[in-house]
């Protein structure tokens, strides 16, 4: 599968829906905005959809607030008659998509994604493992079909690629993504903006909210595993709202010796998900698919119900401190 079967796919289709992931992160919402500018461009309608809220980092960016809607009872009354083609995109499985999964029957569904856990639940499946974004699939799709990149589409394309390689640092960053960043920035995204948006501009609260995070900060396996925890409680006390709590994992990774970090953040009263990062050699995909979910080599995640979130970690760290040694 590549990006001239999708195109010929898409070329059938006038109304296209895209649908992104719950938790959307910086990879998902640069995927839909830019496809649904691109598309857009060669006169298509879209819409882009998410069932969730989108964190306020990420609505910095006017056209992520702009160009993405929150799937409500209005879209979902018109949704199957108003549309001939379904896109998922940067999601590996159908309950990533949250309550649009029972749509996923209604239409003809292009599933593009960069997963190494996915389901392939589409009726066409492009899953490229080997890129760092599913923005960067989007780019060879739209550069193939010839879209015309203005400024604007060429920074909200770049900001997945930045966001999910950490900026051009991780392993998933091939000589690919260099040249599709490049040829990005020839068209005029600026990788500052970009990265002043994400790092520049951090809530004053949420630094203490990092200053709790580290008085909770346990290691385990010798000094192998790191992790934390954030609840509804301790960002109550900061204000800070569930979707918007930062992520604080990779600075758990970055501490000597360890292999594997993870944070439990609550997001529902006992609901809460959980991410994993890992330095070098452990394939946390393998340890989120274990617990339901899923995700990339060095970062996976999944979710848990816990009325004693203290003991679900007991076990969660036990697995993982067997899963290490094995
Ligand atoms: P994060 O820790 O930033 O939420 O997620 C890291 C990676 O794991 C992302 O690529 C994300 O898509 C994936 N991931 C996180 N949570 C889940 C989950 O519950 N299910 C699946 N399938 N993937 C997840
Ligand atoms: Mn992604």
């Amino acid at each position: 599968m590549d990006e001239k079967i999708i195109a010929s796919e898409i070329n059938k289709s006038n109304n296209i829906l895209l649908v992104g992931h719950i938790l959307p992160d910086g990879d998902d919402v640069s995927s839909l905005v830019s496809m649904s500018l691109g598309l857009e461009k060669l006169g298509k309608r879209t819409l882009a959809v998410i069932d969730d809220d989108i964190g306020e980092y990420l609505l910095e960016f006017p056209l992520v607030k702009k160009k993405i809607k929150k799937l409500d009872s209005e879209i979902e009354q018109n949704i199957c008659n108003e549309f001939d083609l379904m896109i998922v995109l940067d999601s590996s499985s159908p309950d990533r998509i949250g309550r649009l999964e029972n749509y996923l029957n209604f239409f003809h569904v292009i599933v593009i994604d960069h997963h190494i856990t996915n389901t392939n639940f589409g009726n066409v499946n492009w899953v490229d493992p080997t890129v760092g974004a599913t923005a960067q699939m989007v780019y060879r799709l739209l550069n193939f079909m010839s879209v015309d990149y203005d400024e604007q589409l060429a920074t909200m394309n770049l900001l997945g690629i930045a966001t999910d390689t950490g900026f051009f640092k991780y392993e998933n960053t091939g000589p690919e993504t260099f040249m599709v960043a490049a040829s990005l920035i020839e068209k005029g995204a600026s990788i500052s903006y970009i990265s002043n948006k994400i790092h520049g501009n951090t809530p004053l609260e949420h630094i203490y909210l990092y200053k709790d995070v580290i008085s909770n900060l346990k290691l385990a396996s010798q000094g192998l595993i790191a992790y934390s925890l954030i609840t509804l409680d301790m960002l109550s006390k900061y204000n800070i709202l569930p979707k918007d709590s930062p992520s604080l994992v990779e600075n758990l990774r970055s501490i000597r010796g360890v292999e594997v970090a993870m944070i439990f953040q609550e997001f529902e009263k006992n609901l809460y998900h959980v991410s994993l990062r890992s330095k070098e050699w452990a394939d946390v995909s393998k340890i989120a698919l274990d617990f339901g979910g899923g995700g990339h080599p060095r970062a996976a995640g999944f979710s848990i119900k816990a009325e004693d979130i203290l003991v679900e970690i007991q076990k969660i760290v036990e697995h993982i401190t067997n899963f290490l040694k094995s």
